[in-house]
């Protein structure tokens, strides 16, 4: 069975078949030219890996009764679905036939794992929860409902400790230079570039990743986020300034939580297989959009967690710059919560109009 480097998107197989150096005309699986061969009838460098990666899971016939139903699935589609292993051209079938090949043995010896419903027992272990989750009682819910009616400040629903390890997964270093975007809805005239920055303490309203008083600079990768972000109405007129790096970064990078390979060494898989669903929550808060009717208490529980991320240091100082996440409103779009405003310096304003809005809609 042949498979090729372009077939893995994980970050940690992929260097090793390319490593191989088995470079053929094409992929007999994908199609692509020119890549680096991966065959199970030849190599066995990767079956450590998947053997290891198995193990977090347990055929249905051998999983306690009272587990959920609903955390059951084929281990295919844990594969693709929870680990991104694959790339996503590829069919279940072409997934399967991959990974029976690549653990011919342990088929042999248990098909269960391969061909029923599997499970990871600890999602249902309550003690193993109490350990390892990210979230106390395993529920982002619990965790919203303590900080916003219970206790702001010393919350004991989620554990930091956790929270700090994933963050060191999930480093982006930004270099001096790069440039990003804020926008703010203006008169035809625009804003001088002196009033593009975060508003000074006295006037910052709370948001996202701040809490009222805080500075926060919120940017964003190209000027479509931008104007999405700040909700322009049609025929509004929108000062965008540009904003430039002064020195190289470091943000977390919450967006990357769904490529953190299970392979990276001493990675504690079956710990992130627990903790994955509250980090996406996470990153998919900070970037919701607010709805006119939610109130600012709806920000407390993601700036909790942005004014931990600004706490961690590192030698004593500050490790992480900000925080980067999806925008919900502009799917493509990437936004930063920098911390220190001042990292950046504002060196063009542009004026936009709005021209034209797309509505979509559903039925609820
Ligand atoms: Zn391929």
């Amino acid at each position: 069975m042949k498979f090729c480097n372009q077939c893995i998107v994980d970050g940690e197989l992929k260097p090793i078949i390319e490593g191989l150096g088995q470079l053929e005309n094409s992929c007999p699986i994908c199609g692509k030219r020119r890549v680096f061969i991966y065959d199970t009838d030849i190599h066995s460098e990767l079956t450590e890996y998947f053997e290891q990666l198995l193990e977090i899971y347990t055929p249905e016939s051998m999983l306690p009764s009272e587990f959920p139903d609903e955390e059951k699935r084929l281990l295919v589609n844990e594969l693709t679905d929870r680990w991104h292993i694959f790339s996503n051209k590829l069919t279940s079938t072409e997934v399967y036939r991959i990974i029976r090949a690549l653990c011919a043995e342990k088929y042999t010896s248990m098909p269960s794992l391969f061909d029923a419903r599997v499970g990871i027992a600890e999602l249902n272990d309550k003690e193993y929860l109490q350990d390892h989750s990210l979230l106390r009682s395993n529920s982002w819910d619990d965790f919203v409902k303590n900080v916003k009616n219970h206790n702001r400040f010393h919350s004991n629903h989620i554990e930091l400790t956790v929270l700090n390890r994933y963050c060191s997964f999930i480093r982006k270093v930004y270099k001096k230079g790069t440039i990003l975007y804020r926008g703010r809805i203006s008169s035809e005239d625009g804003f001088p570039i002196d009033q593009m920055g975060a508003p000074p303490s006295d006037k910052v309203t709370a948001g996202r990743a701040n809490s009222a008083g805080i500075r926060c600079l919120y940017l964003a990768n190209d000027l479509d986020t931008t104007v999405h972000e700040i909700r322009a109405g049609i025929f509004d007129y929108v000062s965008i300034g540009k904003f430039e790096l002064m020195q190289d970064i470091v943000v977390v990078d919450l967006k990357a939580i769904d490529h953190i390979s299970p392979f990276i060494e001493g990675f504690d898989k079956l710990e992130h297989a627990i903790n994955k669903e509250h980090l996406n929550r996470i990153n998919m808060e900070i970037g919701r959009a607010l709805r006119r009717s939610d109130s600012v208490l709806d920000y407390i529980p993601t700036q909790y967690i942005a004014d931990f991320i600004k706490s961690i240091l590192h030698e004593g100082k500050p490790e992480y710059a900000g925080i980067e996440y999806n925008s919900t409103i502009n799917l493509t779009g990437q936004n930063l919560a920098i911390f220190y405003p001042e990292l950046f310096v504002c060196t063009d304003v542009e004026v936009y109009h709005i021209k034209e809005l797309e509505y979509k809609k559903e039925i609820i």
